[in-house]
Formats: C-alpha cells, structure tokens, sequence
C-alpha cells in the first residue's frame, strides 16, 4: 500500500512526539512493505511566528493532498495573550471545520502494567475499554445566535438530523467491531436538542439489530463513568457533553500520555492526534512520553487505512515495552529506570522488529 501522510508536529512537546511516532510509521512501512510518503507543514504558534496564520494556506494544500494528517499539539504560553484570531488553538479548530472532521474518537482502555496510576480502584478501572464518540463541528460551540452584552449572554445549541444520523452511524458501525454496545448520552428530559438527538438514535437502531442500545442522561454518566466505567463499550454523544465526558474518561487509566485521538469524516479521511496539549514545560528535554502519538498512528492505521494487522502490531509492542517495565518520567515509579522519548519510541521499534507478525494479534486498545 502506498499513503501520503502529513504531519503538522505543532508546538512544545509535538515535535519530539511526532518525531517518535514517525519512526514507528516507518517501521511498520518496512516490515509490512507499504510506503508511507511522510511531508511536513506547520500549524499552531510556530505558523503564527512563521506565517502569521495559525493554520497557513500551505498547510491545507498539504493536508488535502494526504491520504491522513498526524498531529503533535498546538498552544504555549507565548501565544497566550494573543487576539483570537491569532490563536494556536484556532488553526485546529479551522482544520476540523474544514475537512469536515465530525467524528471524534477517543479509545480509553485500561493498560494493566499503569493500572498503579489510576485514581480509581485497581477493579474499578481494570476492564476499562471504552471509545468515546463525540460529535465534533455542531452543538453550542458553532450554534448562532453566540453573543453577550454587558449584562447578557446568549449561546445556541442547534443540531440537524443529518448531523445526528452521521455521527450515530458511525458509534453502530464501532459497535460493531467491537463488543456490539452503543450509550448514546443526552440531556433529552430538559432540552430539544436531545429530544431530537434520542428519535434519530431509536429510528437507527433499527438498523442495527444485534447492537445493544441504552440511553443515559449526561449526569448520570458522569457518575457511571467513575462509579462503573467497564460497563461502557462506544459511548456517542453531542460536542459538548463529549468534551467533558471525555476528559472525564481520560483520568481514568491515570495515564494522560498514552491516550490517542482520531477526527474523522465521511470519507475516513482523518486528524490522528495526542490527547494531551503540548505540555510546554517540558518541551525540548526529550522527557515527553510519546505513547499517545504513536498509538495515534495505530489508529490511522486502522481507521483511515484499513490495515488493522498494523495497527494492532502497534499496540501491543507498547503494551509488550510497558510490561518489560520500560516507562518515560511520567509513568516510571520512584527508583525505576527513566527512559527518553528517543529511547522509549526505539524500544517501541526493536519490538516491532522482532515482533512475531501474524494476523492473530487480537489485543486492541484503539
Ligand atoms: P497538557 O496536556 O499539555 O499538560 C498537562 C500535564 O500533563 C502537564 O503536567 C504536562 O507536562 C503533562 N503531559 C502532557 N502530555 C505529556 C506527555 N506526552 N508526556 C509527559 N507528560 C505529559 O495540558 P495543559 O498544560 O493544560 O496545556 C498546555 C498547552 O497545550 C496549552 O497551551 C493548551 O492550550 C494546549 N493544549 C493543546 C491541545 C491540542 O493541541 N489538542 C490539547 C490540550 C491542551
């Protein structure tokens, strides 16, 4: 297989992240021959210093002609009292808009060697395996009417059936390859928007007959989610309750650096990015834990590719260097050895190297 990917290593930690998880891209092109044509673009505060643009024309020239964009984070204190226009976080933001990326996904899975690290009890958190699906380009964060007077304010949540159709799809058609459950969280005792939002989901469903449904009110989630978390598989829901419910998840298997990220739209075209943001106090040590970009690019593997064998081989080498008991800073215990990101990602490589590969490999956490 032959694939363009771009890869916008942004600000902080994204270079050295992305760097990492280039060399894991390349190495699955070579053992599994495929050719991944890799070119660079610049998104974020660096574009603002270079192009005054936080997401340059160039950058959007390259994306489109990639088969997939792999992203390390934007943002840093020094674009912090910028106008809003010149902000690092616009450029990811217009990115989404504009190659229409509705779908968010954000595996959350329990890796048994960090399980130390979770604030939940070890049997709360041990058979966490969720994917959160959050509706990306609508909801209140886009709705018009969106303005404030001094002594008002107003937001609009507004969402279309199409837009609730396509995302709901796309949680079934998860579902589906995964443990066959969809939660679909709404607020459909207070709000329209959710009323709407539960009619698409029970006229879906229709569709999907060996799919379990359930539905929950957002509060009750957010209690479920702590209380219960192994009980979810694809949970699905609108752009801001996902924000939440999302970072809210991502505290569970206490592990920030190793969750990946995938936006993608109808086509599969997709973002693949870190979770994390580009933690800029760390930046330029080679201290940063690039788990999270690399399980990212498992994830474009998967998804924007189809190349599942792939895609799982790179899981389970960082499952196999976590369990060698090889950890970055954020992860290692008092006493234990710290590897760098260079080092860390390059066990990562030797384990794919002498990765027994056949297409048997089942264990997926992405
Ligand atoms: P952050 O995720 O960058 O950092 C939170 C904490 O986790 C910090 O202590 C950081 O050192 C640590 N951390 C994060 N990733 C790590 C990694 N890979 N390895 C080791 N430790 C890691 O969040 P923040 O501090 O709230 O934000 C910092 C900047 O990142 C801000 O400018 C923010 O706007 C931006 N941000 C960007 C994105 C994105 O690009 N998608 C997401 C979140 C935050």
């Amino acid at each position: 297989m032959e694939k363009r990917v771009a890869v916008l290593p942004g600000d902080g930690i994204g270079p050295e992240v992305t760097a990492a998880a280039v060399k894991v891209l390349e190495t699955i092109g070579r053992r599994f021959n495929h050719t991944f044509h890799i070119e660079y673009g610049a998104i974020g505060g660096n574009a603002i210093d270079q192009f005054n643009n936080p997401l340059p024309d160039e950058t959007i020239k390259l994306c489109e002609k990639s088969d997939a964009v792999l992203l390390g984070a934007v943002g840093g204190p020094k674009w912090d009292q910028n106008p809003s226009e010149l902000r690092p976080e616009k450029g990811l933001l217009a990115i989404r808009k504009h190659f229409d990326l509705f779908a968010n996904l954000r595996p959350v899975a329990a890796v048994p060697s960090l399980l130390h690290a979770s604030p939940l009890k070890e049997e709360v958190a041990k058979d966490v395996n969720m994917m959160i699906v959050r509706e990306l380009t609508g909801g209140i964060y886009f709705g018009q009417p969106s303005r404030r007077t001094e002594s008002a304010a107003v937001d609009s949540l507004v969402y279309t059936r199409d837009e609730i159709e396509r995302i709901v799809e796309k949680a079934f058609e998860l579902a589906r390859l995964r443990r066959g459950k969809v939660t679909s969280v709404d607020k459909a005792n207070v709000l329209e928007s959710s009323k709407l939002w539960r009619e698409v989901v029970e006229e879906k469903k229709k569709a999907y007959p060996d799919i379990e449904v359930e539905h929950a009110l957002v509060d009750s989630c957010a209690m479920k989610l702590i209380t219960n978390p192994a009980a979810f598989d694809v949970v699905v829901t609108e752009n801001m309750f996902g924000d939440i419910l999302s970072d809210e998840a991502s505290v569970i298997t206490g592990s920030l650096g190793v969750l990946p990220s995938a936006s993608i739209n109808g086509d599969n075209f997709g973002l693949y990015e870190p979770v994390h943001g580009s933690a800029p106090e760390i930046a330029g040590q080679d201290i940063a834990n690039p788990a999270a970009t690399i399980l990212s690019v498992a994830m474009m593997l998967k998804y924007s590719f189809d190349l599942k064998t792939e895609a799982a081989a790179i899981e389970a080498a960082v499952n196999t260097v976590f369990e060698d008991g090889f950890f970055t800073a954020d992860l290692a215990s008092p006493g234990q050895r710290v590897l760098s990101t260079k080092e860390w990602a390059a066990k990562v490589v030797d384990e794919l190297d002498t990765q027994f590969v056949s297409n048997s490999i089942m264990f997926s956490y992405v």
